[in-house]
């Protein structure tokens, strides 16, 4: 199990250091759940110096696909690496909506972390209008495959992938278990064809969208769900805690 803390564009340094310092102190022993924090980017040396010597794991929210030159205002993996970033959250459809990110950027990211060693989490999901047009299916089988074209993976840690139905991101209207678990049956399905049997059934795969501590539960009880990827609710340490605690 793996539950990620993605705080978006929330906290300013004070912010940042009062959360991850509650997180620490409210997480306490996780044991077996795996658990990580993705501040923003000016925050990740703050909360690195928080969260070093605990179990939490620090993670960012994007990065660019190049290694270095010049893309005025971007951050690249090995600066992620460098600051101490285990994770870094990529496709997010927050990005594919406002900030026209592609499949086949997503993809060109993925390859770029892996090679610094980092653990892309990738992100896809659906919209209302594509559920409502019976296309949920077709559409997150359609990110998966254009994701992982060509990565090869020789570790099921190596890589996470969270579903995220658009229509459920901070909209407190989260996905049934079985709505859930039905998507992540798919992406299994693929994942399995893709990698194999050992890694495909390893790899972890997230739910995220509207995760309170209140429906964590239910929703990590699911065969496919592996944990979460929290947005809002990781923005206060007790909400996420419980979370994780659920996991
Ligand atoms: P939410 O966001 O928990 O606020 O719905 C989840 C996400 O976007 O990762």
């Amino acid at each position: 199990m793996l539950v990620a803390g993605n705080w978006k564009m929330h906290t300013d340094r004070e912010e940042a250091i009062r959360l991850a310092e509650a997180v620490v102190a409210e997480v306490g022993d996780p044991g077996s759940v795996q658990v990580a924090v993705c501040p923003p980017f000016v925050n990740l040396e703050v909360v690195r110096q928080i969260i070093e010597g605990t179990p939490i794991r620090l993670g960012a929210q994007n990065m660019h696909y190049e290694e270095a030159g010049a893309y005025t205002g971007e951050v690249s993996a090995p600066m992620l690496k460098s600051v101490g970033c285990r994770y870094v959250i990529l496709g997010h459809s927050e990005r594919r909506q406002y900030f026209g990110e592609t499949d086949e950027g997503v993809n060109r990211k993925i390859k770029r972390a892996l090679q610094y060693e980092l653990i892309p989490i990738v992100c896809v999901g659906e919209t209302l209008e594509e559920r409502q047009a019976g296309q949920a299916a077709a559409v997150v089988e359609r990110q998966v495959r254009a994701a992982l074209d060509g990565v090869a993976l020789h570790s099921a840690e190596a890589l996470v992938i969270a579903y995220e139905p658009v229509w459920a991101i901070g909209t407190g209207h989260t996905a049934t278990p079985e709505q859930a678990q039905e998507m992540h049956a798919l992406i299994r399905r693929l994942l399995i064809d893709r990698y194999g049997e050992a890694i495909g059934r390893a790899l972890h795969i997230l739910y995220g969208g509207s995760v309170k501590p209140g429906n964590a539960a239910d929703l990590f009880a699911q065969p496919d769900v592996d944990g979460g990827l929290i947005g809002g609710a990781s923005l206060k340490a007790a909400d996420f805690a419980a979370i994780v605690r659920a996991a």
